[in-house]
């Protein structure tokens, strides 16, 4: 299905506020994005945005990401192609920062929908990441989103993209939670829990408490849920009808948790966080925010 409207949105994680730098890392990127949605696809487009969102260290993602509570970063990352349905989820993945490229690499290599740990690693090494697989990495803060009180991170990035040939797709990236135990793995590298993409029914890209999510039912229950609700359409209805959803996750599970998406052919976010940075990005307008 051709659109003559493609949107590309993005999140920074539950929590995640607009300060200067976030601020003047967005004012160069959006209009970069908002040229890029003319031609590239889908696919390309959201793994080149999050790649830039890891690449800032301004999130917990790529360079930013937090250390498991034995000091190591590990990370996960995930993408869906909406055309093909093809997808690939990595997870505890040492020496990476370049997580979306290297789910990118990985992706359609295999009929497997997950990979973890070390023999991601092993593959990354052979492939153009040396320092895969290697540990005690430095430059990551792990107090830095190390909440005592509710043990969440923040940070997270992900991006839904739908582009001028009317194909969506979806990528995440994270380096978890806090105090979270070595090996733990949240929503964003699973398929339907943190990413979903599929052309006839939407895309989404999860953030908030992945215990809450996954349990839950992920980002594919929500977009079902969305695509299932009656005299739902519009952006603003999208959005409010995800709150409502997320607001059930908060009060079931005491979790805050947050979404960007596209459903029923409208792009849609909400957030039970009082913040999240979100960006949306069209062909002629661009605007990043961290509240309603
Ligand atoms: N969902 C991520 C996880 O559970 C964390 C986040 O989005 O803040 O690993």
């Amino acid at each position: 299905m051709a659109s003559e409207n493609p949107v590309l949105l993005i999140h920074c994680g539950t929590g995640s506020e607009i300060d200067p730098a976030t601020r003047e890392f967005f004012g160069a990127l959006l209009p970069e994005l908002s040229r890029l949605l003319r031609s590239m696809k889908a696919l390309d487009l959201a793994v080149e945005c999050v790649s830039r969102l890891e690449a800032s260290g301004l999130f917990n993602a790529g360079r930013g990401a937090i250390a498991q509570s034995d000091g190591e970063v590990r990370r996960d990352a995930g993408m869906m192609d909406g055309a093909s349905m093809k997808a690939l989820g990595i997870s505890q993945v040492r020496g990476v920062p370049k997580m979306a490229r290297l789910v990118a690499a990985l992706h359609g290599k295999s009929a497997h929908v997950h990979l973890a740990g070390s023999m991601v690693e092993q593959w990354a090494k052979k492939n153009g990441w040396p320092e895969a697989g290697t540990g005690g990495e430095s430059g990551s803060d792990p107090t830095r989103l190390w909440s005592e009180e509710g043990g969440t991170g923040s940070g997270t990035v992900g991006c839904v993209v739908r582009d001028s040939a009317g194909h969506l797709a979806a990528v995440t990236s994270t380096g978890g939670i806090g105090r979270m135990w070595p090996g733990r793995i949240g929503d964003s590298p699973i398929v339907g829990g943190g990413f979903y993409a599929d052309d006839t029914l939407g895309a989404i890209s999860m953030t908030g408490v992945g215990e809450a999510i996954l349990t839950s039912g992920g980002g594919v229950a929500l977009l079902v849920a969305l695509s299932l609700t009656p005299l739902c359409s519009g952006a603003e209805a999208l959005s409010s009808r995800a709150l409502d959803r997320l607001r059930q996750i908060q009060n079931r599970f005491s979790a805050e948790t947050g979404c960007v998406g596209i459903g029923r052919g409208e792009p849609f976010f909400a957030h039970t966080s009082p913040r999240m940075i979100r960006g949306v990005v069209t062909l002629d307008r661009f605007l990043v925010a961290d509240r309603a």
